[in-house]
């Protein structure tokens, strides 16, 4: 996943009252992250495993890992 702004990988997915959005640890814009199969189009939810993001399609039959939160900068 990547930011679309500035096109920047470094993003984390954070969740939200409307769900899941993505926030640019570059320039801070955020935005919905994708509710569709990063293969197939297909619509397709995002599940959260602690730092990881799987997406589960139906049509592809098995959950993929599509990001991975980077480590939160603190202290
Ligand atoms: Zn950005
Ligand atoms: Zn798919």
């Amino acid at each position: 996943m990547k930011c679309e702004a500035g096109g920047e990988s470094d993003v984390e997915n954070l969740s939200g009252r409307y769900g899941y959005y993505l926030r640019c640890r570059a320039c801070n814009q955020t935005q919905n992250s994708p509710q569709k199969c990063e293969v197939c189009d297909a619509k397709a939810k995002l599940r959260k495993k602690g730092p990881c993001f799987y997406r589960d399609c139906e049509a592809c039959g098995s959950p993929r890992l599509v990001h991975t939160n980077p480590t939160p900068a603190e202290g």
